[in-house]
């Protein structure tokens, strides 16, 4: 059941794999969709096997490409945790950081990546619901439908091996993805990789908050970590060397 990471996006796109269907998780822009689909190609496999496209928070560089990834792959499957349809109907606000919050937080972030200027471009005129700058948003419709169905402590469909972790903090809508067969964890925003050895992210719009997120996932037996933004950690020995 391996985690196959599709970057060039702006966040990290992970694919994961339990038998012979795949989730796709955080795809950010169209670019990230398109290579997921040009991934899945050359490995024969069919679009149908991409059952579910979801995201561990509802901000432009996770969910920016879904709008793609559901032209791609038409029998795919839109699924948010259920925090997400009180935003998606305007009946609620998720944390969305004021446009010079948005711009400190993430340059550092989008920088290094070759593809940067084609992915804000790419993330800018991909969706309206999350998008950073308060007067675009609302300008362009969203040409798919969500189901807000997934929650802590439930299946998460075509996923009998991982389940959804609640993560507030970064925002309040944020979730991890943890396998405890595959002792390893999808963590969004909430546990970064810039640096090397992992780190809980200090762009949040809730400090108190993700050190409770942290302590709860300090808990699991972690292995392997998949973090929102950066390179992957394999081998590790739970989160007790990534920084608070
Ligand atoms: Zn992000």
């Amino acid at each position: 059941m391996p985690v196959h990471l599709i970057s060039g996006g702006y966040a990290n796109t992970y694919l994961i794999e339990d038998g012979d269907s795949f989730v796709a998780v955080d795809v950010g822009t169209s670019l990230a969709a398109s290579k997921t689909h040009t991934y899945l190609s050359r490995r024969s496999i069919d679009t149908a096997c991409l059952r579910i496209v979801t995201a561990t928070h509802f901000h432009i560089d996770h969910i920016g490409g879904i709008p793609r990834i559901v032209h791609l792959f038409p029998t795919i499957r839109v699924c948010f945790s259920a925090m997400v349809e009180d935003y998606l109907a305007g009946r609620g606000k998720i944390c969305l950081f004021s446009p010079a919050t948005w711009l400190k937080g993430l340059l550092p972030v989008f920088a290094p990546q070759a593809d940067h200027l084609k992915n804000t471009a790419a993330a800018l005129w991909s969706d309206k619901v999350a998008i950073p700058l308060p007067f675009l948003r609302g300008l362009l419709p969203s040409n798919y439908r969500a189901e807000c169905i997934l929650d802590e402590g439930q299946s998460i469909p075509a996923l009998p091996h991982w389940e959804l972790i609640r993560a507030p903090g970064h925002t309040p809508d944020s979730v991890c993805f943890y396998s405890s067969s595959e002792r390893a964890l999808i963590s969004g925003d909430t546990i970064l990789n810039m640096k090397g050895s992992g780190e809980l992210n200090r762009f949040c719009c809730d400090p108190a908050t993700i050190r409770k997120s942290f302590k709860k996932l300090s808990a699991l037996p972690i292995e392997h970590m998949y973090p929102g933004h950066g390179r992957p950690l394999p081998n590790l020995d739970g989160l007790g060397a990534v920084a608070q």
